[in-house]
């Protein structure tokens, strides 16, 4: 397939390709073996273009590889990523392109003095795997804030452009409709966003990153929450009985809770390991490998289930493999 592949691929404006580009060096866990073909697209143009001309052949979407287990396989056809990153802000309303840090997002509107994603601060990633994750933290989501989504619709013949409203996005905790049809690929969101002072959402942000910091050291190779939290409302009257009242936040039993139960802190298999002031944060301490991470997850999934009859969800996504 390569070479003319990549023939076609190089000939579209605003498309970077590169070949062999290791996982490790795209993701925060530092893991993974070769993308056959890294596809970079600056702009809409570009990525629908390099759909049309990827065709059948094997591809994946990333951001910017924080959530990410790749395969030490790696991924045997082309993993695309959208960089376009503009942000305009007019009023209250802002336009983000999926490609834009989240960081450099939450830094403008708290410049702009609007509030709310203020929280999200410190929340590896773009804004496009933000919208598919509906990612979160100190009690806020973003879903809470989107007013439309535009998106790439690569499942027909031939790329289609679509705009979908807040409810159509299906967004739920940790989830939205980006989650079920991967095929729809995030390219730009709308927000609205209520007034706030920027002075106090800065001091509020500061905050959280500090704490943030402790539990994610910057440097530490790692995809934050391995495994969701759990529904408190969700759970079988058995699991429920067991939580403790004083462990239930915002309507949610952490799975650190039961993880911890599990035994499951400071486990170590080979060079990954689960942090041992944090049950549900597995890292790689240097040489680790998907394989180990998959082995771990499971051995963690099959203690929970016998220690407290519940099975775990993760929140993490994976590249390759099987
Ligand atoms: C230290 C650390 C702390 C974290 N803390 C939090 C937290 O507090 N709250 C939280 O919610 N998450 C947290 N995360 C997880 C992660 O930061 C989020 O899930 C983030 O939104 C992922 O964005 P990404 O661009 O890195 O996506 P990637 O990891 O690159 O991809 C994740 C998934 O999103 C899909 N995706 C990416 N971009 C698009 C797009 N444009 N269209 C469609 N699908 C797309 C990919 O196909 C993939 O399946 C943390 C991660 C780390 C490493």
């Amino acid at each position: 397939m390569d070479d003319e592949l990549l023939a076609r691929l190089g000939a579209i404006p605003g498309l970077q390709s590169t070949e062999n580009v290791p996982l490790s060096q795209l993701t925060r866990f530092a893991i993974g073996g070769p993308a056959r073909i890294l596809a970079d697209a600056s702009s809409e143009a570009a990525l629908i273009a390099a759909l049309e001309v990827v065709g059948g052949t094997p591809h994946a979407l990333i951001g910017g590889g924080s959530n990410l287990v790749a395969d030490d396989r790696g991924f045997p056809g082309v993993v695309l990523r959208y960089t376009a990153k503009n942000i305009e802000i007019d009023g209250s309303v802002v336009r983000v392109s999926a490609g834009a840090v989240l960081q450099d997002l939450v830094d403008a509107t708290i410049a702009a003095g609007l509030e709310g994603l203020h929280t999200m601060t410190g929340i590896p990633g773009w804004v496009g795997g933000a919208i598919y994750g509906n990612a979160g933290a100190y009690g806020h989501s973003i879903h809470e804030f989107v007013e439309s989504v535009r998106y790439c619709d690569c499942s027909t013949i031939g790329p289609a452009v679509r705009k979908i409203g807040n409810a159509a996005c299906e967004f739920r905790y940790r989830e939205s409709i980006f989650k079920r049809y991967k095929d729809w690929i995030v390219l730009e969101t709308t927000l609205r966003l209520p007034a706030g002072d920027a002075a106090a959402l800065r001091s509020t942000a500061e905050g959280i990153l500090r704490v943030r910091n402790e539990k994610y050291p910057p440097t530490m190779h790692c995809a934050g929450s391995i495994f969701k939290n759990l529904i408190l409302a969700e759970l079988p009257e058995s699991v429920r009985a067991q939580v403790p009242a004083q462990v239930i936040r915002e309507g949610k039993v952490p799975s650190a809770y039961f993880l911890e139960l599990a035994g499951a802190k400071g486990m170590v298999l080979g060079g990954v390991q689960v942090a041992d002031y944090h049950a549900n944060l597995i890292y790689n301490s240097g040489a680790g490998t998907s394989q180990e991470v998959r082995e771990l997850i499971e051995t963690l999934k099959r203690r929970v289930q016998d220690r407290c009859g519940l099975m775990l969800e993760e929140e993490v996504q994976y590249l390759g493999g099987s």
